[in-house]
């Protein structure tokens, strides 16, 4: 290692304090696992904090906190981004859990058994990594986008706060998931709008409803949670295809489109005369593009041969067998199909801390200094093993309550 960096020797690094991380954080730190997160957003929170102004949840309070702490609203009311963005910085404090916002992690790589995370300047060096976020980081534009007329405003959907962003006339929005069909709503109140490309599908009936809020939410939570995983053939079946396609339209519905005055266009294929151009020939006078084109992983910092073709992670349920140590919480159906949301991100970070408790444990008892301390009590074993690496700098761990 060259002296140029200031390296610290960690056990475990979360990588990532969003939702996923924190919730990574409270398990690792109920074990009393010494552990640090990183996070690069200056403030917990920013991801749901930088997104449109106006969006809610699709799922009710209910069914929105972490382990440990209720979501700090009425049950079946729909929480603001800001309220959640709010919630996940008051659940770090709440548990204390060692977070250090404003570091980006630039790369991560192997060293002998164990792993080296760089930041700039700063390196960690750590038994254990979980990357802990949502494999959707980086905004997914088309590659004819630049060829587009300058005098257009562009932006991708994680760049849209609200229309006052926009110029006066036409607004083009591309694609048709649930990032699209909000947007175009809301800009089609002030702008005429076209929207490009076909919905997944929908679901029927109002999510606002009684009958959502108090019934369906539940029934539709039990099968994403518990039907809907690696572990069933109709998991195994629909898994792929739900992590490939845009997820069917939640809150807003194709006939909401219409009566917005939203005009449906088929699919923009490239740039005519710096106009987009439509699937057909025909080419659209706008002066406004909103890519809802969705994300790539954005995991170009992870050094490690831990890919698959299609440039996935390959992992167990979050745990990554041929790099020991490493693991990942968050990513779109992890285990089911809630795992990339608030719904099921508790099981999943629970089962990733366990594993790395399980390794800690195997690993320091066949050190021959823990196997003479076999004869502590179990519990005072347990905790002398788990903070083993206090003395090397590690982060003070609170106790979670
Ligand atoms: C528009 C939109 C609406 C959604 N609505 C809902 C909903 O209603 N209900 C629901 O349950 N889910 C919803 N989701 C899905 C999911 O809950 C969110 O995407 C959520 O933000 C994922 O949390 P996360 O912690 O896994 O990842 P993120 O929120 O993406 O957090 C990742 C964190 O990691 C940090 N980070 C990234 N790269 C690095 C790096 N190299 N070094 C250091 N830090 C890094 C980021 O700064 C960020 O803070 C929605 C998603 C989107 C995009």
């Amino acid at each position: 290692m060259t002296n140029q960096y200031s390296s610290r020797k960690i056990q475990t690094i979360v990588i990532g304090g969003g939702q996923a991380g924190l919730a990574v954080g409270y398990h690792l730190a109920k074990r009393g696992i010494s552990f640090q997160i990183l996070d690069a957003s200056r403030r917990i929170g920013d991801a749901w904090r930088n997104r449109w102004d106006s969006l809610r949840l699709f799922n009710p309070a209910r069914y929105a906190g972490l382990p440990g702490l209720p979501f700090p609203a009425r049950g079946d009311v729909f929480p603001t981004k800001d309220e959640v963005a709010d919630y996940l910085e008051s659940y770090a404090q709440h548990f204390h859990l060692p977070v250090q916002t404003g570091v980006k992690v630039d790369r991560l790589s192997k060293e002998g058994d164990g792993y080296v995370v760089s930041a700039g300047s700063q390196q960690f060096e750590s038994n254990n990594v979980v990357v802990a976020m949502a494999n959707y980081q980086v905004p997914r534009l088309p590659t004819f986008a630049p060829e587009l007329d300058p005098g257009i405003v562009q932006m991708h959907s994680h760049e849209y706060r609200n229309p006052s962003q926009l110029r006066d006339g036409g607004v083009l929005i591309v694609g048709v998931g649930n990032s699209g069909a909000d947007i175009g709503i809301e800009v089609a109140r002030t702008h005429p709008t076209w929207m490009s490309g076909k919905e997944t599908g929908h679901v029927p009936f109002r999510i606002e409803s009684a009958l959502w809020r108090f019934f369906l939410v539940r029934l539709l939570r039990f099968f994403g949670h518990h039907v809907l995983t690696v572990n069933t053939p109709l998991g195994r079946k629909l898994g792929p295809q739900l992590i490939s396609r845009a997820a069917p339209l939640v809150r807003v519905k194709p006939q909401d489109l219409i009566d917005a005055g939203i005009e449906r266009v088929s699919r923009v294929v490239g740039v005519q005369n710096g106009r987009p151009l439509l699937e057909g020939g025909r080419s659209l006078e706008v002066r406004n593009i909103i890519w809802c084109t969705g994300y790539h992983p954005g995991f170009s910092w992870i050094d490690l041969p831990i890919f698959g073709e299609n440039g996935e992670p390959l992992h167990e349920r979050g745990v990554v067998n041929r790099a020991p140590g490493m693991y990942f919480v968050g990513l779109h159906f992890l285990y089911s199909m809630t795992s990339a949301t608030l719904l099921g991100i508790g099981r999943d970070a629970e089962r990733v801390a366990k594993a790395i408790e399980s390794r800690s444990l195997a690993t320091r008892s066949q050190t021959p200094s823990v196997s003479a301390r076999l004869k502590l009590p179990a519990a005072k074993l347990r905790s002398e093993l788990m903070g083993a690496d206090t003395s090397n700098g590690d982060a003070q761990i609170a106790t979670v309550s």
